[in-house]
């Protein structure tokens, strides 16, 4: 694949290919659109004309550019067709035995230089690459939608991927304009494995009603400083694919309990329930609705005499604790006095929890003490760990899991969660901020938690010869 303005050919005209068309037309290649469906391909080319009319109407582009790059555009009925691209790009839909009979026709078609890559979100390069001629040119080359907005490709290696492939897609990729990362064929890549918590994390918490939807997205979104907040993210995504990601991925790593999928989101995912493009799924849209704030209930005897030693806030008698993965209750009682515990905020809003044996007046203190420092409050139910703490532990934990298996490295897992998911940092660099051994405490502590949890006293001391009911 030389320097020039080598041809393009892109197999799939629907969301992804209609897109991916545009970014390397758009870069100067000649680009050939291949589709099962005539249809797909008029339609993506109508597609692209549309938005570059769109471009020529707000000033952005000349009529004469618009023009010239539609020109560079040629459909094309046959694969022998594309015999000579030196580039393919695969968005046809998602399945193996879709990828594999086309991935060794084109191994026979194109010239043995000539690079095959699939924008696949899920299958593995080494299953499309595997008994093909010349396995070591295939690769992932994962766009993000809509590809000519994103700027984050992920180029994927399989087993027999070579290093000199991966190099000169890496170049492409940034002549286009866009940021490559490296990452290894494992299931969901970098960005669809690292971001699978933000997700759980929250269904979890709609489940165990730890708070509204609204509540939660809200402690994410004006909290953590994430764009969007989880649960409206899904809606936005749709119910029904964000529930297949997870599957998927959760299948992929042998149902390893961590990525388990929500029933709560299957529940509206079978519904009908999809969300924006339903009108209904977790929320109606437009969203319209607000989070509910936390008031102090005696306002008057809300103010506190503040002491702060050792990073330790005192009100009055109320001892108030940054979360550390442990309950206001189990605090209370370890410390013997009313505890409240808040969460990570990097926004203008705090999440906090009080103890059960706190007073209303005991809890007021320190809901007063967070809005005299401009914050807006939160309530949620007694959660070990909260809501941005213990995303923000979950996300730096799936990501150094990645690092230490090799998947990717930790700067462009950072990457890729910045730029494929605009999250305000990277995990790697949050948990780094945030400091490795209080992520740890934090995760140690959740798993403690969890771990009673599923094993529940009653169990370990059930009577011998009882028989469980299998149901
Ligand atoms: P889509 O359903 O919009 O389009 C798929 C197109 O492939 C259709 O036009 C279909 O006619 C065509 N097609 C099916 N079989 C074909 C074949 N044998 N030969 C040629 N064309 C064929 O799908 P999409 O959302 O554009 O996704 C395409 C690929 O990109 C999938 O692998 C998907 O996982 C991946 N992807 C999707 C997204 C996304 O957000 N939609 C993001 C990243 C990656």
């Amino acid at each position: 694949m030389s320097q020039n303005q080598f041809t393009v050919a892109v197999i799939g005209g629907g969301t992804m290919g209609a897109g991916i068309v545009e970014v390397a037309a758009s870069a100067g290649h000649p680009v050939r659109l291949y589709d099962i469906s005539a249809e797909a391909i008029t339609r993506a080319i109508d597609g692209i004309r549309q938005r570059l009319e769109s471009r020529v109407s707000r000033g952005k582009l000349s009529a004469e550019q618009a023009q010239a790059l539609l020109s560079r555009i040629t459909p094309a009925t046959e694969l022998s067709q594309l015999a000579d691209a030196q580039l393919v790009i695969e968005a046809a839909s998602e399945r193996l035995e879709i990828k594999q009979a086309l991935f060794s026709q084109l191994a026979e078609i194109c010239s043995p230089s000539a690079l095959l890559t699939s924008n696949t979100s899920s299958i593995s390069i080494t299953a499309i690459a595997a008994g093909i001629k010349h396995p070591e040119r295939v690769a992932g080359l994962h766009f993000f939608n809509p590809a000519p907005v994103m700027k984050l490709v992920e180029v994927v290696s399989g087993l027999a991927t070579s290093a000199e492939v991966v190099e000169q897609l890496c170049a492409c990729v940034s002549r286009w304009g866009k940021q490559a990362v490296r990452c290894r064929s494992t299931p969901g890549f970098i960005v669809n494995r690292v971001a699978r918590p933000y997700y759980a994390e929250a269904w979890r918490a709609l489940e165990e009603q730890v708070a509204s939807a609204e509540v939660i997205d809200a402690a994410l979104r004006d909290g953590g400083g994430f764009p969007m907040g989880p649960l409206a993210l899904t809606d936005l995504i749709g119910q029904d694919v964000n529930f297949a990601v997870t599957c998927s991925v959760f299948n992929a790593f042998w149902q390893d309990r961590r990525f388990l999928p929500s029933l709560l989101q299957q529940e509206l995912a079978i519904a009908g329930r999809l969300g924006k493009k339903s009108g209904h799924g977790v929320y109606r849209w437009p969203v319209e609705t607000q989070p509910e704030l936390a008031e102090p209930t005696l306002a008057a005897d809300a103010a506190a005499q503040v002491a702060i030693s050792d990073n330790v806030t005192k009100l009055d008698g109320v001892l108030l604790l940054e979360t550390c993965g442990e309950t206001a209750l189990a605090l209370s009682v370890r410390h013997g006095c009313p505890v409240v515990v808040y969460d990570h905020s990097a926004g203008d809003t705090v999440v906090l929890a009080a103890s059960a044996t706190n007073s209303p007046a005991e809890t007021d203190k320190a809901i007063y003490y967070f809005q005299q420092q401009g914050k807006k409050v939160l309530r949620i139910a007694d959660y070990p760990g909260l809501l941005v703490w213990r995303t923000v532990a979950m996300l730096a934990n799936e990501a150094l899991d990645a690092v230490q298996k090799g998947v990717a490295c930790a700067e462009d897992i950072d990457t890729a969660m910045r730029l494929g998911v605009n999250y305000p940092r990277g995990p790697l660099a949050w948990g780094e901020s945030l400091g490795w051994g209080t992520v740890l405490r934090l995760l140690e502590n959740l798993q403690q938690h969890y771990g009673e949890r599923t094993l529940p006293p009653e169990c370990t001391a059930a009577p011998k010869g009882a028989t469980g009911d299998a149901s």
